[in-house]
């Protein structure tokens, strides 16, 4: 690990100026930046400590929403009676993610922007267009079975590995940051970037920009929601497949859904198309298999992926049949 100068960070826009000279990185829980840096894959001349900032609070918003800072942690987020209560696929998705020790260092910001488990990406004695731009991609052709199969190009295939991604897609959550220029709010469903020709791009963040806070909208009256995640062995694993659902039932049909997966795509992967397909549809095997074929319609297996595909449309129906029963 090479050398590097470290600093706290006092307020947030002192901490963005700072932020945005080239070569620096902001720390919050450091389990992804820390690691990274051990195998020399991040080499930071400067970090910025952002744990003093007050943005470890989660706190109900005047419209029934749910504000929560970026350094809170994901243990406390999970445990949170309100995210318990009216966000329960969040709840579940942290804790579906690492282990206790970790989620209680993890915080909100960095598992948002935490990188690729491709092991190609943390090698640093292989070729990697993600990491070295305009070297190549080794896991096409090479070891790819967990990695993506929805959002894929010819130069990147490596997966977005958060549990809690997916279920902010689901819940349409919306990041807030402090900038060089001013304060910003992006759509999670615009946050992460596909890999496309520059999969060295993972977000639309620029220099300097700082998560601050997310907020969800609030809860749907009568919605249930549910987080279930699939993967080799039942703890400190990342998805093979996942999927977050927010659905509403009337009548014996749903009124509304909300469909993200996870595990398959290259960011966390909303599925507008099998929410306009169950919207009206009776609740059942028949219509969350037509949607769970819509939303695996695009996918693009590699060499040793392919089972993901009925993985992740069994996964979705599974979690379908369970949050409307
Ligand atoms: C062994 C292991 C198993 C794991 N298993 C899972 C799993 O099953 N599921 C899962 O979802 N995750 C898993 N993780 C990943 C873990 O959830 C992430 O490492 C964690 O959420 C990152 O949060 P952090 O606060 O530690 O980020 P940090 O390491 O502090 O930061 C990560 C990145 O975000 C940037 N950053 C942090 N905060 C901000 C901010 N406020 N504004 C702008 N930039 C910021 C940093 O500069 C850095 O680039 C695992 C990790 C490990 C080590
Ligand atoms: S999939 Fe992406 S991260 Fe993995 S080797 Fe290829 S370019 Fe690198």
């Amino acid at each position: 690990m090479q050398s590097f100068q470290f600093r706290r960070a006092m307020d947030a826009l002192s901490a963005s100026a700072a932020g945005a000279k080239p070569g620096t990185r902001f720390v919050a829980g450091g389990t992804t930046l820390l690691d990274l840096m051990k195998l020399n894959v991040e080499r930071p001349e400067q970090v910025i400590d952002i744990n003093r900032l007050p943005l470890d609070t989660v706190a109900p918003l005047a419209d029934g929403g749910l504000k929560i800072g970026a350094t809170v942690r994901n243990s406390d987020l999970a445990n949170h009676p309100i995210v318990q209560r009216d966000y329960a696929v969040l709840s579940q998705a942290l804790l579906a993610g690492a282990s206790g020790q970790l989620r209680n260092m993890a915080t909100t910001g960095g598992n948002l922007l935490q990188r690729t488990r491709c092991m190609y990406f943390r090698d640093t004695a292989t070729p990697c267009n993600k990491r070295e731009p305009g070297t190549g991609c080794s896991a096409i052709g090479g070891a790819n079975r967990t990695l993506a199969i929805l959002g894929t190009s010819e130069h990147c295939i490596a997966t977005n590995p958060s549990d809690m991604n997916v279920a902010m897609a689901a819940l349409e959550a919306t990041i807030h940051v402090q900038g060089i220029n001013g304060e910003r709010s992006i759509p999670i469903a615009d946050f992460h970037l596909l890999p496309g020709s520059t999969p060295n791009l993972e977000t639309v963040l620029e220099p300097g920009d700082l998560i601050t806070h997310v907020t969800l909208p609030p809860p749907v009256p009568g919605s249930r929601s549910l987080y279930l995640k699939l993967r080799d062995r039942a703890s400190y694993e990342f998805a093979l497949a996942s999927a977050a659902v927010v659905v509403s039932v009337e009548g014996g049909r749903v009124a509304r859904a909300r469909i993200a997966l996870g595990g398959v795509g290259t960011k966390p992967w909303r599925s507008t198309q099998a929410e306009a397909l169950l919207a009206g549809a009776p609740i059942g095997e028949p219509a969350f298999r037509r949607a769970a074929d819509a939303a695996l319609r695009d996918a693009k297996p590699q060499s040793q992926n392919g089972f993901k595909v009925e993985l992740a449309r069994r996964c979705l129906v599974y979690a379908l049949k369970e949050a409307t029963q």
